[in-house]
């Protein structure tokens, strides 16, 4: 049978989340936020008063860390750690430094890759994060890469985290913006990059309905209308 998950990969800040959830609500799949499993084991680290490069001590705490994804009514994935809705706590600042630093560890990454496949067995899903097209789904019916320059990513960021109320300022994102993709780029595990088969999608140029678009006509000519 056709694989007709769909594996979206890229740095942060291109809109690949925003669009992930109209796009695989429009075609009917199950959006998968990686990123969210990688910050929801980073904020426990974090309140484990545990460092974020301290790969001994994250190695401990692994076995006591339990991650569930459920999705509320209008299909939003909830992260939940331990029994907790944590959902809104990984979303802060500190806790990207985190993710960034943890996901970076092989360990990490092995213990959270099964629960990353067996959804895309149980589910067609568009799947979102780093290595989904080059490790994770490596048959995914369609795989893209969503890109922007790195100030277009920060300005989307830094207007995302003031809607919330987070203070904040534009250079401030953009800098622990070109960190973090530094880091995550860097890497030796699974770093962030295009898959070899992968369509490289830049939104610099495009706004949000625009990026929309183009990723639906993506799905469309691999799989055909929803
Ligand atoms: O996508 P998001 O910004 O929420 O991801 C947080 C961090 O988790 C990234 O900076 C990256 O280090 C890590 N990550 C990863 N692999 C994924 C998804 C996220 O390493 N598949």
């Amino acid at each position: 049978m056709e694989n007709r998950s769909v594996a979206l990969d890229g740095p942060a800040g291109a809109g690949k989340s925003t669009l992930a959830k109209r796009v695989s609500e429009h075609f009917g799949l199950i959006y998968v936020d990686t990123g969210a499993l990688y910050r929801s084991i980073g904020l426990f680290v974090f309140r484990n008063n545990v460092a974020s490069r301290d790969a001994e001590g994250v190695l401990k705490l692994l076995p006591e860390i339990r991650l569930d994804m459920r999705y509320d009514d209008s299909g939003v994935q909830r992260m939940i750690l331990n029994g907790e809705d944590v959902t809104e706590d990984i979303r802060l600042p500190e806790i990207s430094v985190y993710a960034s630093d943890v996901s970076a560890m092989p360990a990490v990454r092995e213990f959270l890759l099964e629960m990353q496949r067996s959804m895309a067995v149980k589910y067609n899903v568009l799947m979102d994060g780093r290595d989904i097209g080059t490790v994770v789904l490596p048959d995914a019916g369609l795989k893209v890469f969503i890109t922007a320059d790195a100030s277009t990513r920060a300005n989307r960021r830094y207007l995302e985290l003031k809607a919330k109320g987070i203070e904040t300022t534009f250079d401030e994102v953009k800098d622990a913006m070109i960190k973090r993709d530094k880091n995550d780029s860097e890497r030796e595990a699974a770093p962030l990059k295009a898959a070899d088969d992968a369509v490289i999608l830049d939104t610099s140029e495009l706004n949000l309905d625009e990026s929309f678009d183009a990723l639906c006509n993506l799905v469309t000519a691999k799989f055909g209308e929803k």
